[in-house]
């Protein structure tokens, strides 16, 4: 009898390799679009973790959200009509529970187009100032900001109503990539100052196009939403 051969399909069969351990992945890869609304009062009734995205129109603003969230076309462009002057609520469902929402990302209407006639621009302040005042289940702020432009006066103005309410802020300062590393260095520090009312902001360079600050960001976001969360 010819001894036993080593088989190898066999071996690897019985001994698979360890996998090595995927990257992890992160919530917000998960979101999806859940709802649109045109006033305050036909927004969900708030049950949990909101993150609001606000910024000029032009900032890059469904640029981030999209990078973020890893999808080409969740958010729209405000050069895309339509959805843009709604709020867009994309729900983050729970792992754990696929029936229920972890929580939401927040597209708020972009602000400062230089075409709006003052009725559009209260209607404006109305759902913007509302919304930052009055929405209870708000966690956090992101202030999208170009960085080559810096914080304009209507940036400001949001600044005021987000530090009344002391809501933590993360400001992503857009289009990075177009600025070289110490530059980017010095926006950063000015868009610090230039924000100081409120509070407790953190102020990143960013670019969806170079992934610039991505992690960093991701990993605020989802601190906020879901602080215990394991990916
Ligand atoms: P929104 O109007 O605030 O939603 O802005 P968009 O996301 O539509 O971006 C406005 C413009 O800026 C578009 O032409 C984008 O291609 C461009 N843009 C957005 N993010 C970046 C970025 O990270 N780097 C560069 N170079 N361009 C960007």
């Amino acid at each position: 009898m010819r001894g036993a051969t080593f088989n190898m399909k066999l071996y690897n069969r019985l001994h698979p390799p360890l996998l090595s351990s995927p990257p992890p992945v992160s919530l917000l890869h998960r979101a999806r679009f859940t709802v649109s609304a045109a006033r305050l009062d036909q927004l969900p009734a708030p049950t949990t973790a909101e993150v609001c995205f606000v910024g000029r129109s032009n900032s890059g603003k469904s640029s981030a959200i999209n990078v973020l969230t890893n999808q080409r076309r969740l958010a729209f462009s405000s050069k895309t009509p339509g959805r843009t002057r709604l709020i867009n609520l994309f729900g983050i469902p729970d792992p754990l529970a696929p029936d229920a929402w972890l929580g939401f990302l927040v597209d708020l209407p972009g602000y400062g187009y230089a075409a709006v006639d003052r009725a559009a621009r209260d209607e404006w302040a109305e759902v913007l100032g509302g919304y930052l005042h009055e929405r209870a289940s708000l966690a956090g702020v992101v202030l999208l900001i170009d960085i080559r432009r810096g914080v304009t006066d209507l940036d400001r103005r949001l600044a005021r109503w987000i530090a009344l309410r002391g809501l933590p802020t993360l400001a992503l300062l857009t289009k990075a990539d177009k600025l070289p590393y110490g530059q980017r260095i010095q926006a950063a520090a000015r868009a610090r100052k230039d924000l100081a009312d409120i509070g407790t902001l953190t102020a990143l360079p960013f670019s969806a196009t170079h992934r610039i600050g991505l992690d960093e960001a991701a990993a605020h976001i989802e601190n906020w939403i879901s602080p215990q969360a394991v990916p």
